[in-house]
Formats: C-alpha cells, sequence, structure tokens
C-alpha cells in the first residue's frame, strides 16, 4: 500500500516496523503515530481534510489486518473436514492429517511412586492410595496426638470450613489400613502395607519447601515386631531402591505414633572420590521411622500386649531430587515442559 500524504507515508512505515516487535500485534493502533495523524485533521484547511482523514483510516485498516494475521496464524490454514472420507490407498503423507501434538511421558513422581509400589510389592506389601481430603480425627487422634498437644503445630496444613483437613502425611491412612486388615492377625498372617501419596502442608515456598509433594509410608503389624526388623526391612527397600549396597544409621527422635522413635540415614549412594554433590559427610537423612505407639494399634482394635508393628513415612520428592540432581522441590509442580521433558 503506498500513500499520497507524506505525513502519512512516513508514519506508515514506522508503525509497519514496530509491529513485528510488539507481542500483543493489534495495540499498534494505539500508537502514538497514528493519533497524532488523527489529531491533524482539525488543523489542516477545509479542502485537505477529507483525502488526509480517508488515508489515515486506510493505514488504520491495513495495520488492524498485518496485525490480525500474525494473531492468528491458524486462519492462514487451509480448512481441513475431519469427517470426510478418504481412500486408505492413498500414499500416506497425501492423506488428510490433523494437528501435530507432542508425545507425553509420566511425571518424575508417578515414575518414582511406580518403583517404590513395585518394590514393596516383591517384599510382599500391599500398596494402598491415601485420601486428599481427611478429618481431624485421622489426622491427629487417632495417631495418638492429644488434643491441643503443641506436636500438632508440626503439622500445618489447609482446612475447610467445615473442619475437613488436607492431610499434611500419608499416616492418617495408619487407623484405617490397620482396622480393616486386623482379623488377619488372629490367623497368623502380618499386616504389610505401604501408601505412596499426596500430601498438603502450609509452607512458605521456597527451593525446599511445596505446599503439595508426596510421601510413601509402610505400616507393618505382627507378632513379635521388633526395631532389628524395622530396620532390615527399610535396608533392604532402600538398597533395592538405589541399587546398591548401604550403610544405615539411626538417631532418637519424636513422633506421637511412633515409640521409640528415629530419623533415619543411609550411606550416600553417590559419594566418588571426586566428592559428593549430595551429601555433607556421606550420610543422607531420608525418612522418619519407629514401633507403632500401642495407643495407635489400640485405637484400630488390635491389642497391643499381644502385637506390635512398625511405621515409616519419608517424602518421595526427596529422593527424585537426590537420584537426578534437581535443586528446587518448586519444579515438580510448575507444569514446566523444558523441566518434565527431561524425564521423557
Ligand atoms: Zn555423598
Amino acid at each position: 500500500m503506498s500513500y499520497q500524504n507524506t505525513e502519512i507515508a512516513k508514519a506508515a512505515e514506522v508503525l509497519k516496523k514496530r509491529l513485528n516487535e510488539l507481542e500483543n500485534k493489534s495495540d499498534i493502533i494505539k500508537d502514538n503515530e497514528l493519533k497524532a495523524l488523527y489529531a491533524r485533521i482539525p488543523m489542516l484547511p477545509d479542502g485537505e481534510r477529507a483525502a488526509f482523514g480517508k488515508e489515515i483510516n486506510t493505514l488504520k485498516a491495513e495495520l488492524l489486518e498485518l496485525a490480525g494475521q500474525d494473531d492468528e496464524p491458524h486462519k492462514k490454514l487451509e480448512p481441513i473436514d475431519v469427517t470426510a472420507p478418504f481412500d486408505i490407498n492413498t500414499e500416506p503423507d497425501k492423506r488428510p492429517r490433523l494437528l501435530a501434538s507432542d508425545l507425553g511421558s509420566k511425571h518424575p513422581i508417578t515414575s518414582e511412586i511406580e518403583i517404590l509400589s513395585d518394590i514393596a510389592m516383591r517384599m510382599g506389601m500391599e500398596v494402598v492410595k491415601s485420601r486428599q481430603i481427611d478429618d481431624d480425627w485421622h489426622m491427629f487422634t487417632s495417631l495418638n496426638f492429644p488434643e491441643e498437644h503443641p506436636a500438632r503445630d508440626d503439622y500445618d496444613t489447609f482446612i475447610t470450613t467445615e473442619g475437613l483437613i488436607a492431610p499434611a502425611h500419608t499416616s492418617t491412612m495408619q487407623n484405617r489400613i490397620i482396622s480393616a486388615r486386623k482379623d488377619r492377625l488372629a490367623t497368623g498372617q502380618a499386616i504389610s502395607v505401604l501408601v505412596p501419596d499426596r500430601v498438603f502442608r502450609n509452607e512458605d515456598l521456597d527451593a525446599r519447601h511445596e505446599h503439595t509433594f508426596h510421601q510413601h509410608e509402610g505400616v507393618y503389624v505382627g507378632t513379635g515386631v521388633h526395631v532389628g526388623q524395622l530396620l532390615a526391612t527399610l535396608k533392604t527397600f532402600l538398597q533395592e531402591y538405589f541399587g546398591k549396597s548401604l550403610e544405615i544409621k539411626t538417631q532418637p527422635f519424636y513422633f506421637p505414633f511412633t515409640e521409640p522413635s528415629f530419623e533415619f540415614a543411609v550411606s550416600c549412594p553417590f559419594c566418588s572420590k571426586q566428592g559428593c554433590r549430595v551429601c555433607g559427610e556421606g550420610w543422607i537423612e531420608i525418612l522418619g521411622c519407629g514401633l507403632i505407639h500401642p495407643n495407635v494399634l489400640k485405637m484400630a482394635g488390635v491389642d497391643p500386649t499381644i502385637y506390635t508393628g512398625f511405621a515409616w513415612g519419608g517424602g518421595v520428592e526427596r529422593l527424585v531430587m537426590i537420584k537426578h540432581n534437581i535443586d528446587d522441590v518448586r519444579y515438580f509442580m510448575s507444569g514446566k515442559l523444558d523441566f518434565l521433558r527431561q524425564f521423557a
């Protein structure tokens, strides 16, 4: 398009150049050059006004057309009728094509939960889902948190106005798991379950804290269960996971629902002579565990003078982060495709 008026021709050149740099191309008609041209109209002699105004309108229309073409690239495509029949003998590259799509892949947390579940099942455990919404009784009372006990403050999560809770740990499932299977104990069988699922915390978010994450929880109840069995089970479970022989280390800890309670560490599977990106002094703290508190068994209808059990709980994200050298927990829930595609 060429313009008779030199002022308009100059503005047209500037605006078309600028159009290419704009993110929202239709913003071009709000530009000052165009406004200045419109402002000139009243100042022109009577005889020139109409032709000048007409040329500005032509320029505006041209700009809108250019902007529109870029904003909506699909308008350039030939429409296709997806219901139209085609001859099955048509060459593949000449057949009608639908929109191309990228291939999807499993989320790294999903893959990791499958690995953990597979190990647990090979060790004779059942795998049970948790809940995304639960109640105060399963979150605290059934786990031996007394009312108003300060330990409840360590599990700050989200609560609905009706008092329902987004569970802050997978331990909310312990009472359901044990009470639903307690009849097995009399027949000499053990209760042996892994719960890998989503949990929630009311956290200030940073590279190590996220409001939504995942835990794996082991629950085992039987006759004569002791700490040695807990440690041997965890050692086997984690050696399978890391595919390596590991040393283990515990130190005393406090959880209301286990007694005694431990923090559990393994020798770092990533240490090498070149130094280590994962651990400080050769150990990685990996989960919390202990023998199930007698009150927890009692509340699930199991006699703690006859049966004992152990439980553990650890973070799934933490395992994936140390395995794949990921430095920020927030990536997992970000939906960032360039992060997720690394695991495809
Ligand atoms: Zn290390």
